[in-house]
């Protein structure tokens, strides 16, 4: 059982990119380790201002996973930018600093979901996998 559940988690899109936005180290080494190990190809941003740029720059990014409070562009700026020249990429928010209301703030600004910080694994790689349907 327990080899099934770490074998689940090993099932990613092989070809599948996942463009990280996070400004902070320590939280970016947390979900790189979490989404390689799921076997997925990961680019950093670590700003809103990158991640705007990598997604003008990069044809085959997946998923976006946006943190909310960057330095120089936010997270929620940056979706907005990125919704409006690609509509398809499907941005997931995460913040350890929401208040009530602001989920609806980042669906609003084109995030398709939300996940609170501290990100726990297995609704991380759900989320994920429900949106790139494998
Ligand atoms: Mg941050």
């Amino acid at each position: 059982m327990e080899e099934k559940t770490e074998d689940m988690t090993r099932q990613a899109l092989p070809e599948a990119r996942i463009l990280v936005a996070e400004d902070e180290d320590s939280n970016y080494r947390y979900v790189e380790k979490l989404l390689k190990k799921a076997g997925f190809d990961l680019l950093r941003a670590n700003n809103g201002f990158e991640a705007v740029e990598y997604a003008k720059i990069y044809e085959d990014i997946d998923l976006i996973l946006m943190d909310i409070k960057m330095p120089v562009m936010n997270g929620v700026e940056a979706t907005r930018e990125i919704k409006l020249i690609k509509p398809s990429i499907p941005i997931i928010a995460t913040t350890a600093f929401a208040i009530p209301g602001d989920r609806e703030v980042f669906l609003k600004a084109g995030c398709d979901d939300y996940i609170p910080k501290p990100i726990k694994p297995a609704i991380l790689i759900d989320l994920i996998r429900n949106y790139l349907k494998f």
